[in-house]
């Protein structure tokens, strides 16, 4: 058999104990068919096999992250980003460039800020971001995603004053001496501002999995176990596919709310092909470490 690919004079590293090292490999098919020294490879390669002299370069098997939110993450990349922000005052000055690029009601989003990395060593409150944000409504997500802050006109949308309750399993900070919420919204509380969050139509959300996947080729990933929360999510990778925009295997993790529409349909882990099958559910119980709602 005659490989349609070989890569030749590499340092494999197989993942294999019993065989660590190799230094080539034929592909057919899109499949790896062997893998060995030099010498052994060369059986499989014939007039029409292409190959490629890597130079001792390093090549691993495709790497398989276990538990990634790629809708969630793709969206992300078109948010504001606050991962390493060491100040309050760095939030608001990234705050004040998006609302100067943006008209007047438009949402802000941000993510990755973390109030152990912020020198004043507390969390921002709404009235941080109103001071540059004062006209569109603002939701910044803490770094663990179990915690977020939204400024004044957020709030106002979303319904929080002093009086309203908390749902089950979430918490609306107060100000001590006032009472008024500081801005600061834990687990379920957070899901009063995501529901007046306006939705991505299908496109904007195939748009942004699509950016988020071609960074996770460009990363080295080949699966990602896809952490889906709706069955708009589930169309969306499905919808990928017939656009050849999914450059990856993909394990469909399913959110506890949707096991039981799986189990009337009979379907299980497993069902699907190569490319895209039902993996696992995802059940947690608690919270996180960093927001202190675990
Ligand atoms: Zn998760």
């Amino acid at each position: 058999m005659w490989a349609d690919l070989v890569l030749t004079n590499a340092n494999v590293l197989t993942m294999n104990p019993s065989k660590p090292h190799a230094q080539a490999i034929a592909i057919k098919d899109r499949k790896i068919v062997k893998v060995g020294t030099s010498k052994e490879i060369k059986p499989y390669i014939g007039k029409n096999t292409k190959m490629i002299d890597l130079k001792e370069k390093t090549v691993v098997p495709g790497f398989i992250d276990t538990h990634v939110h790629i809708t969630g993450y793709g969206k992300s990349l078109k948010e504001v980003n606050l991962r390493g922000a060491n100040s309050i005052k760095e939030i608001q000055k990234k705050l004040k460039n998006r609302t100067q690029r943006i008209p007047k009601g438009q949402w802000i989003l941000g993510r990755g800020w973390d109030q152990d990395h912020l020198t004043e060593k507390r969390y921002p409150t709404r009235w941080d971001l109103d001071k540059f944000s004062p006209n569109n409504p603002v939701v910044l997500t803490r770094v663990c995603g179990h915690l977020c802050v939204a400024n004044s006109q957020a709030l106002e949308l979303a319904g929080i004053t002093r009086e309203t309750t908390p749902p089950s399993a979430g918490q609306i900070d107060k100000d001590l001496k006032t009472g008024e919420p500081t801005g600061i919204l834990r687990e379920n509380a957070m899901d009063l501002v995501w529901k007046v969050i306006p939705e991505p139509s299908e496109e904007e959300l195939i748009e942004a999995c699509s950016l988020a996947c071609q960074k996770a080729v460009e990363a080295g990933l080949t699966s990602v176990h896809w952490l889906t929360s709706s069955p708009a999510e589930i169309r969306v990778i499905q919808k990928l596919r017939e656009q050849n925009k999914l450059p990856l295997r993909v394990y469909i993790m399913v959110s506890v709310k949707l096991l039981d529409h799986l189990i009337d349909l009979g379907l299980h882990t497993g069902f699907g092909d190569s490319r895209i099958r039902i993996g696992s559910v995802k059940i947690f119980s608690d919270g996180s470490l960093g927001a202190r709602t675990a």
